[in-house]
């Protein structure tokens, strides 16, 4: 700070005052012959006058500092002016940050999603009147409990215990009431505190019933007319008519394609709506072998098949989605690589005490910008070369959906002209380990 003391008015006004009164003071002093006492009463007098002053400034801060300061004389009041100015000025700036906070508020009460601020323990700190509707909380009551108190569902607490912010969660029944479905997302924000947006989204979920359904019914409707298609085409012997055989082969093979494409749509519909997802012990073993001959089956001793098996565990789920979901990768690998290529198929366990079943080709692989769309429905690298192999653009989509039942993932890694490697990743909930007997069992060996 500048010390420009002299150049204002007011202060030079009170130095000039406090030099008067002590020369006035000396000069009565010399006067009646008592210097010092003079100045020691005028210095006194000064010194009670400060204090005065000062005594009012601190009663006017403690009691109004919204009306004007006291009238002071010279230097006091320019420092009362000045605290004045600096009240005033917090003041608009407080009611311009309060207005600011309330208008941010109304918005947020104002949103139809439910907006919950929470802390690092999950309390919640703050939320807005959508929240208290759709999830019964009162601001006055439940502002401090855990937010889990009020999300009874299993599906959603095991969201909540896993890193909630990786990945959304879809359609959820309400607390309230089943009918409406809620999604949950989780954003961290500010140093450590959370966002949790719950949002209403029963009628996108109910749009897509509809879709599920037209699928599934159409796929159910179009399976008698294609087999009784197929059926007749079968009956036509080509020799009867030599001149259509090649025309009867394609009919014939593109009819099986459609019964291949409605018979996947009706997987998927399966998956999508699963009632409860069968837990069962599936041994690995029968399935490896079964995948082998799948293998062998679709290659014709065009390709060179292995079969791993180092993980000697089992898996617990589905064993129809699961055989459905690794045959998928099993079938792929051996189409969409040339003959006297190699699949290579690997049962192993994971340092976490999870599982790994991966199918790796020495095939035509997939370019990079392919591959985060590749489990889309339909989605095809070359249309015309799945087409030809006999593919529909489903398998992956089976695969990815039958994986998410099992709370598991697939990884994929893929090199053009050298190969693929699918991998599905099962968590150590998933397995369920062998004892050394039941190894020797499953490998036909004596212990
Ligand atoms: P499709 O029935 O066409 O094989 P999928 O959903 O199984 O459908 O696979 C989607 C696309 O991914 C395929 O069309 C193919 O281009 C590519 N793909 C899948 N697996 C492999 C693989 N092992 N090697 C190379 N490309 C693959």
């Amino acid at each position: 700070m500048r010390l420009d003391l002299l150049t204002r008015p007011a202060w030079q006004a009170s130095l000039g005052r406090f030099v008067l009164l002590l020369a006035l003071a000396a000069g009565i002093g010399l006067a009646i012959g008592r210097l010092e006492w003079a100045l020691v009463v005028a210095l006194f007098g000064y010194a009670l006058f400060s204090l005065f002053s000062l005594y009012r400034l601190r009663v006017w801060l403690e009691l109004r500092q919204r009306t004007p300061p006291p009238e002071q004389i010279g230097a006091w009041g320019e420092v009362s002016e000045f605290i004045h100015f600096r009240f005033r000025a917090a003041r608009a700036r407080q009611r311009r940050l309060v207005s600011l906070l309330r208008a941010f508020r109304e918005a947020a009460d104002a949103l139809p999603d439910a907006v919950l601020v929470l802390d690092p323990q999950r309390k919640i700190v703050w939320f807005n009147r959508s929240a208290g509707r759709l999830l019964r909380l009162k601001l006055a009551r439940d502002r401090g409990r855990l937010v889990d108190d009020f999300l009874p569902n299993p599906q959603v607490r095991a969201w909540l215990s896993h890193q909630p912010e990786r990945e959304p969660l879809f359609d959820v029944p309400s607390p309230e009431d089943e009918s409406v479905r809620l999604a949950f997302r989780m954003m961290p924000y500010a140093a450590d505190l959370r966002l949790l947006i719950v949002r209403d989204i029963s009628l996108l979920a109910r749009l897509e019933q509809v879709r599920r359904d037209f699928v599934a019914n159409v796929s159910h409707e179009l399976r008698t007319p294609l087999t009784v298609l197929h059926g007749y085409l079968d009956m036509i012997e080509p020799d009867e008519a030599p001149g259509f055989a090649p025309i009867l082969e394609d009919l014939r093979s593109q009819s099986r394609r459609m019964a291949q494409i409605v018979e996947d749509l009706l997987t998927l519909s399966r998956l999508e709506a699963p009632q409860a997802l069968p837990e069962e012990r599936v041994p690995m073993e029968p399935m490896l072998a079964a995948l082998r001959r799948d293998a062998e089956g679709l290659s014709q001793g065009r390709h060179r098949i292995d079969v791993v098996n180092e993980a000697h565990a089992d898996l617990l789920g589905a064993p129809q989605y699961l055989h459905s979901a690794f045959s998928n990768l099993v079938s792929n690998a051996v189409r969409y690589t040339p003959a006297q290529g190699q699949v290579r198929i690997t049962w192993t366990r994971l340092a976490d005490g999870g599982a790994r079943l991966s199918v790796a080709d020495t095939g035509y692989g997939i370019p990079a910008e392919h591959l985060p769309r590749i489990t889309e429905r339909f989605y095809r690298v070359s249309t015309s070369r799945s087409r030809v192999l006999g593919g529909t653009g489903l398998g992956l989509s089976i695969v990815k959906h039958v994986l998410a039942l099992h709370g598991a993932r697939l990884e994929i890694e893929s090199e053009v002209g050298r190969g693929s490697t699918f991998a599905c990743l099962f968590g150590p909930e998933r397995v369920l380990a062998l004892d050394v007997e039941e190894v020797h069992a499953t490998a036909g060996t004596a212990p």
